[in-house]
C-alpha cells in the first residue's frame, strides 16, 4: 500500500460483470486516482479478482477481494458486499454459478419481449457486449444504444428494462439472511451496499439491519455515490445504533456510468483510508485474514 495514499475506494465493478474497464484497467486507474486500495466488487462473480490482484501487486495498491449479491425484498433489491473473500470459496462459487443461470434465463426472457415490441436485437448480440461471464441489462441497454433504439443508457432503463419498463422481467435472486449468512460464514466483510437507494422506510430498514446483524452483517455502506449528506449521516447513525462498521465506495462501472469517477463519485466523494484500516484491525481482532 502507498504510504501517502489518504483514500480508497471498496465498491468497483470491472468488465467481469457490467464495469467497461478491465479488473488491470480498473487497479492502473485506481492508482492513477493515488488511491491506497479497492475492492473489487463484481455483481455474482469473482472471476476478475486474480487480475486486479496482480495489477495491485505491480502498482501499489491494495486489492481487496469482493463480490456484490442481489437480495430480493418486499421493498425490491438490497445489495450485500462481501469483502476479504477467501481464496477458494466453493459454496460461494457454486451459488454464483447458479445467479448467472438465474441472469441468463432472464436476459433471453428480456430479449424475447423486446423482439415481441418490434426490436431487432438477439442474444448474441448481448454477449458480445459482455466481457465476463456476468451478463445483466447494462449489455442489453448497451445493444440498444449501439442499435439506434436509444440514445442513453438512462433511456434504455427508463423506457425498457427497469422496473416498470416495457420489457422489465423480475430476476431471481438470493434472501438477505441468505447472502448475509453465506459470506459471513466464508469469513468475509459483509456490508449492506448503498442502504438509501431504496426509499425503504426508515423503520424497516432499522429492522432489517438489526436482523442481518444477528445473521453476521458487519458494515454499513455509508459512503457512497448516490447517497446525499443527509443519506450519509443517516447511515452512519444507523452504524453506530447497531454496532457496526462503516464501508465506502463509488460503485464505478467505468463509461456504463460515466459520471461516477473511481474515488470520487460525482466529484465530492471521499472514502477515507482510516475506515479501511479499521475494517481491517476489526478482521484481525476477530483472528481473519486480511
Ligand atoms: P441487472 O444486474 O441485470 O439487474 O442490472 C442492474 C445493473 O444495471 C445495476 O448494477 C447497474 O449497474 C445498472 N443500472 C441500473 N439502472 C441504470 C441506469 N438507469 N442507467 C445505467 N445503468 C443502470
Ligand atoms: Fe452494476
Ligand atoms: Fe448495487
Ligand atoms: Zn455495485
Amino acid at each position: 500500500m502507498k504510504t501517502e495514499s489518504k483514500y480508497v475506494d471498496l465498491h468497483t465493478h470491472s468488465t467481469a460483470s457490467d464495469g467497461t474497464d478491465t479488473p488491470a484497467a480498473l487497479v492502473t486507474a485506481a492508482s492513477a486516482a493515488g488511491l491506497a486500495a479497492i475492492a473489487l466488487t463484481d455483481h455474482d462473480t469473482l472471476a476478475g479478482l486474480e487480475e486486479a490482484q496482480a495489477a495491485g501487486r505491480e502498482l501499489g495498491v491494495d486489492v481487496v477481494r469482493g463480490c456484490e449479491i442481489s437480495c430480493g425484498t418486499e421493498y425490491g433489491e438490497l445489495h450485500m458486499l462481501g469483502l476479504w473473500l477467501p481464496e477458494k470459496p466453493t459454496s460461494l462459487e457454486e451459488k454464483l454459478t447458479w445467479l448467472r443461470q438465474q441472469r441468463r434465463e432472464r436476459n433471453v426472457g428480456i430479449v424475447a419481449k423486446l423482439r415481441a415490441l418490434g426490436l431487432d436485437v438477439s442474444m448474441d448480440e448481448v454477449l458480445a457486449q459482455a466481457k465476463g461471464e456476468s451478463v445483466g441489462r447494462p449489455h442489453i441497454a448497451a445493444v440498444l444504444m449501439a442499435k439506434g433504439y436509444v440514445r442513453t443508457k438512462d433511456e434504455a432503463f427508463r423506457e425498457y428494462l427497469g422496473d416498470g419498463g416495457k420489457a422489465w422481467l423480475p430476476k431471481t435472486v438470493l434472501t438477505p439472511e441468505e447472502s448475509v449468512r453465506l459470506l459471513s460464514g466464508l469469513g468475509a466483510t459483509v456490508s449492506l451496499a448503498h442502504p438509501m437507494l431504496r426509499k425503504t422506510p426508515a423503520a424497516w430498514l432499522d429492522a432489517m439491519v438489526a436482523h442481518l446483524k444477528d445473521c453476521g452483517l458487519d458494515a454499513i455502506e455509508a459512503y457512497h455515490s448516490e447517497h446525499s449528506e443527509s443519506q450519509t449521516r443517516d447511515c452512519l447513525e444507523l452504524a453506530r445504533r447497531y454496532g457496526l462498521a462503516v464501508s465506502g465506495g463509488s460503485d464505478y462501472h467505468g463509461s456504463n456510468k460515466p459520471s461516477i469517477k473511481i474515488g470520487r463519485g460525482y466529484g465530492s466523494l471521499r472514502v477515507s483510508v482510516q475506515l479501511y484500516e479499521e475494517l481491517r484491525r476489526l478482521r484481525t481482532a476477530a483472528g481473519l485474514p486480511v
